[in-house]
């Protein structure tokens, strides 16, 4: 068996009931991620628009597709016609952005809010008070379903820090009824996410190996 379906199913079979595994294929190609596909795995992610808009196409209709990268609001009409997930809402012009653009299209489009939980300046997300000023908003955009948050961790090697993040993230969902879905954990801290509940992880490298 191969490397990829190897790693995917070792890790498929140490989570934990509930946790859903999104297969990150930023920089890998169409045959590498059907090599996952292969092993019944159909939750794949994608960071970057114009690789996104190759694969699909060649890739069969029965993937869920997450994108997880930062979007901005000009491209949003490209995916929403075939995107499932979109994980990576940074602000309330993106939100109704995707709202138009999933109007439109009649459907309805399931987002994460993208909070900023990590040390570093670099990365993109809303702090706790911007997604409450959003959550308070939510009815107002018909097309799009907010159900949960995601968040990156500090790029450190300090577990105790790893775990405050997510648990004060896995905190904040709490107030709020609508947020069932916490995607947290990257390759190198997906254990912890899971002890502070995640309900998604996003793996990249410890399947399809280093990019
Ligand atoms: C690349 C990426 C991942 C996967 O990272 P790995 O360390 O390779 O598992 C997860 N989430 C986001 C947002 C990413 O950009």
């Amino acid at each position: 068996m191969s490397l990829i379906k190897e790693n995917i199913i070792s890790i498929k079979n140490e989570l934990p009931p509930g946790v859903t595994l999104i297969a990150v294929s930023k920089k890998k190609s169409a045959e590498q991620i059907l090599e996952a596909y292969q092993t019944g795995h159909r939750d794949f992610g994608e960071n970057y628009i114009q690789e996104l808009l190759t694969k699909q196409p060649v890739l069969p209709n029965d993937i869920n597709w997450h994108f997880i990268g930062h979007l901005q609001s000009n491209k949003v009409k490209y995916i929403v016609p075939f995107i499932t997930y979109i994980h990576s809402v940074d602000s309330e012009k993106l939100l109704v952005e995707i709202n138009k653009q999933a109007a439109k299209n009649n459907k309805i489009i399931k987002v994460f809010l993208q909070i900023h939980i990590a040390t570093e300046e670099t990365k993109f997300g809303l702090s706790y008070e911007e997604a409450d000023e959003i959550l308070k908003k939510a009815d107002e955009y018909k097309y799009v379903n907010i159900i949960g948050v995601m968040a990156m961790a500090s790029n450190t090697n300090d577990e105790n820090q790893i775990n405050k993040e997510f648990y004060s993230i896995s905190q904040f969902i709490k107030k709020y009824n609508q947020l069932v879905n916490l995607c947290i954990g990257m390759s190198n801290d997906y254990l912890i996410a899971i002890k502070n509940n995640a309900t998604h992880i996003r793996i990249g490298s410890k399947i399809f190996g280093e990019r």
